[in-house]
């Protein structure tokens, strides 16, 4: 087993992986901003490094400050976690020039993956249902893209390959905005991401964002642990997940895992993955993939008692998977609610001191937050500052566990979104599930 690790991230999920190393005997080493100093598992680590000021480019991005860290201390594998470092396929290279294991996939899998366009050229040729689109790229012929767009049919939507955390994509309804479509979204990629190339898809007017969780190792093991729906997003960013997805059929939820582990299978995949689908009238159409661990992770966990990181932990040392394809069972229903320090009417940040916090409890009820009494929410970072998650037998009683904990939750001295979470969980169209991507917005009155 790993000796001794850095966990290069924050937070709750800098934590969740702390927890992890310590269950199987790890010894861990934090590296942190200086605005993270009391960060809880930067206090519970056995070893911390202050990288840097509080700004996450000369910190938790700073690539040779991060290395060194694992250098000074003996370290012999870097955690990257989720965000920040963690699909920088530069990163994951020189982590592994310079000696260290990097725990994640293959520099040139993340390579592949954090191009979309490449992304989708491989999930095709390994049989993954792909959205209707642009074979590749779109070049200067305008001609050429006013074809493809009849081809497939308005409304179409432009997106960015490089494109990630819901930015560089714009929709287009009429051939007449196409063209200023396509410039706007090059340029706005060229300076967002340092990549200008945009691509072409069928613009999906009624989807559910599914996503399939594998787990690959280096030994050309690959199983899927089922899915999840991650349909409650605002801007593109999800707020509420569960696992299963609302009445998704046995036979389509093994189709489709199935042909996800026989894409990692072929791409030498290794490590934790997500296969991120749009899911319309019965069929899935692949989108992306993400290369790391995933917020919503828990629910995962919950449904199928396989725990993520431990897995993603012994697959970086060389182990074989813990679990044949057909040790994973489904069982029950996991909700998971990210709580975010932010006004719940306007969403605009809101760091400070938690003058108070009790976390709630119970049967089948998880926390995974860093938060305390006294702890101060720095501003310069992203808003979430924990997750709810519930798990119970059935769908309806996970709901009635997630309204219990969020009634008992308290969180004093600054905003969150726990109100919106309790008035989602009231809704009734919500408790029907199976609500598309853009119910949410349409709720918030945005859409
Ligand atoms: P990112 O990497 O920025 O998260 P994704 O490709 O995963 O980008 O897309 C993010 C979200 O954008 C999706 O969950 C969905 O809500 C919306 N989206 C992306 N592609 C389409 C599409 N072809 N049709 C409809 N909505 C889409």
């Amino acid at each position: 087993m790993l000796s001794k690790i850095v966990i290069a991230n924050r937070g709750e999920i800098a934590l969740r992986i702390l927890r992890a190393c310590r269950e199987m005997g790890i010894s861990t080493v934090a590296v942190h901003s200086s605005a993270d100093r009391d960060l809880k598992h930067v206090r519970l680590a056995d070893e911390s490094v202050c990288i840097g000021p509080p700004s996450s480019a000369d910190s938790y991005l700073n690539i040779p400050a991060v290395i060194s860290a694992a250098e000074v201390t003996d370290a012999v594998a870097i955690h990257p976690g989720y965000g920040f470092l963690s699909e920088n396929a530069d990163f994951a290279e020189q982590v592994e020039k310079s000696g260290f294991i990097f725990i994640g996939p293959r520099p040139d899998t993340i390579r592949v993956m954090g191009d979309k366009v490449s992304a989708i050229a491989s999930m095709k040729k390994a049989g993954v249902p792909c959205v209707p689109g642009s074979d590749g790229v779109l070049d200067d012929d305008i001609d050429k893209s006013l074809q493809i767009a009849r081809d497939i049919g308005y409304p179409v939507i432009i997106k960015a390959a490089g494109g990630g955390g819901g930015r560089g994509m714009r929709v287009v309804r009429s051939e007449a905005a196409l063209h200023n479509a396509i410039s706007l979204t090059q340029s706005e990629a060229a300076a967002a991401f340092g990549n200008a190339q945009v691509y072409m898809e069928k613009y999906l007017e009624n989807p559910r964002h599914i996503e399939f969780q594998v787990l690959a190792d280096e030994h050309g093991n690959a199983i899927h642990l089922g899915e999840r729906d991650c349909s409650m997003q605002r801007r593109h960013q999800k707020m509420i997940e569960e696992a299963p997805a609302p009445g998704l059929s046995k036979h389509l939820r093994k189709k489709i895992g199935e042909r996800c582990a026989q894409a990692c299978r072929e791409i030498g995949y290794r490590g934790a993955g997500t296969f991120e689908f749009l899911y319309e009238d019965d069929e899935f159409y692949f989108i992306e993939m993400n290369t790391r661990l995933q917020v919503e992770h828990p629910v995962t966990e919950l449904v199928t008692g396989i725990d993520i990181v431990r897995e993603q932990l012994q697959i970086a040392a060389g182990e074989k998977l813990t679990y044949k394809q057909r040790d994973v069972k489904i069982q029950g229903h996991a909700m998971e609610c990210r709580i975010n320090a932010e006004d719940p009417d306007n969403f605009m940040p809101s760091p400070g001191l938690i003058s108070r916090y009790h976390a709630p409890g119970g049967a089948g009820v998880r926390v995974d937050t860093h938060l305390y009494s006294g702890y101060r929410v720095p501003p310069y970072y992203d808003s979430m500052i924990g997750k709810l998650i519930t798990h119970s037998h059935t769908r309806e009683s996970a709901m009635a566990r997630m309204r219990m904990a969020l009634d008992e939750i308290i969180i004093e001295g600054i905003k969150t979104n726990v109100p919106l979470h309790k008035t989602l969980l009231r809704d009734g169209i919500f408790q029907a599930g199976g609500s598309n991507i853009y119910f949410l917005e349409k709720k918030l009155g945005m859409y």
